[in-house]
C-alpha cells in the first residue's frame, strides 16, 4: 500500500471523515455541509443548497463564504500581505443558484441559444462550485488579469498556488487537469476543503475528484483490514 493510500487509510480509520455526500453517486447532496463537498459539470446540486455565508473581511466585491472558508481567507490574504507585500481581493465568492441560473441565461442568449457554445463559458445552474460557499474566485489590487490565465504568473497567483494549501484552500482547475475537472486552467480559482485535506492534496498535486476517488479506495481499504 502506498503511502498515501496508508495515511487516507488511517485517516478514514480515526473518524476524522465525513465523505458520504461526496462519494456516494446516487445521494443528492443538498444536506451535506462537508468540506468535500463535490460539484463539478456531472454532478450537480439543486436549486435549494444554500449554505449559511457571511462576508469575508477581505477587499474585493463579491465576499461571501461559510463561516470556516471565510475565516481561512482572512488569514490568507494577510499573509499574503506579509509575506509577498501583494494585497489580494476578492472578485467572487458563494452564488446562488438563482443568480446562477440568470449567468447561465444571459450566456445561451448572446450566443442565440446554442447550449454547447454557452457551456463552454458558463457552469448551467447547479454545477458551480461557487453555489457551495466553499469558493473564490481571487485577483490582486491593480492588477490587470483578473480572471485571466496571467494571473498565474503574478507575484499574486504565484503566492496564491503556492500557499494557500496552508489555510485550506486547494488550486481547483491546475493545467493538465481538463479531462478530469471539466475546466480549463483557472489559477484564480480557490477552493477551501480544511488545512489537512488541502495539504494532501497539494503535496500530491490531484484533482479533487482524483483525491475522492483515492479516500474511497483507503476507507475500503481500511475495511478490509479490518475483516482479517
Ligand atoms: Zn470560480
Amino acid at each position: 500500500m502506498s503511502s498515501l493510500l496508508q495515511t487516507l487509510a488511517s485517516l478514514a480509520a480515526a473518524g476524522s471523515l465525513l465523505v458520504s455526500g461526496a462519494l456516494d453517486m446516487a445521494a443528492p447532496q443538498n444536506s451535506d455541509t462537508s468540506m468535500l463537498l463535490l460539484v463539478n459539470r456531472d454532478w450537480g446540486i439543486s436549486g435549494d443548497y444554500a449554505p449559511v455565508v457571511r462576508v469575508s473581511e477581505v477587499p474585493g466585491q463579491v465576499r461571501k463564504l461559510r463561516e470556516e472558508a471565510a475565516t481561512a481567507q482572512e488569514a490568507m490574504f494577510a499573509a499574503a500581505k506579509a509575506e509577498a507585500r501583494v494585497t489580494l481581493v476578492a472578485v467572487s465568492g458563494y452564488r446562488d443558484y438563482d443568480k446562477q441560473e440568470r449567468i447561465y441565461g444571459n450566456k445561451l442568449k448572446s450566443v442565440r441559444g446554442d447550449e454547447e457554445a454557452a457551456d463552454a463559458y458558463v457552469a448551467r445552474p447547479g454545477t458551480s462550485e461557487h453555489q457551495t460557499g466553499l469558493t473564490m474566485d481571487i485577483g490582486q489590487r491593480s492588477g490587470k488579469d483578473t480572471l485571466e490565465e496571467g494571473f498565474g504568473g503574478t507575484r499574486g497567483g504565484q503566492w496564491c498556488r503556492d500557499n494557500a494549501w496552508r489555510f485550506g484552500f486547494i488550486l481547483r482547475y491546475d493545467e493538465g487537469w481538463e479531462e478530469v475537472t471539466g475546466y480549463s486552467f483557472e489559477p484564480w480559482h480557490f477552493r477551501y476543503v480544511g488545512l489537512e485535506h488541502a495539504r494532501r492534496i497539494h503535496e500530491n498535486e490531484m484533482p479533487l475528484e482524483e483525491y475522492l476517488k483515492l479516500l474511497r479506495t483507503g476507507i475500503l481499504l481500511d475495511l478490509v483490514s479490518a475483516d482479517e
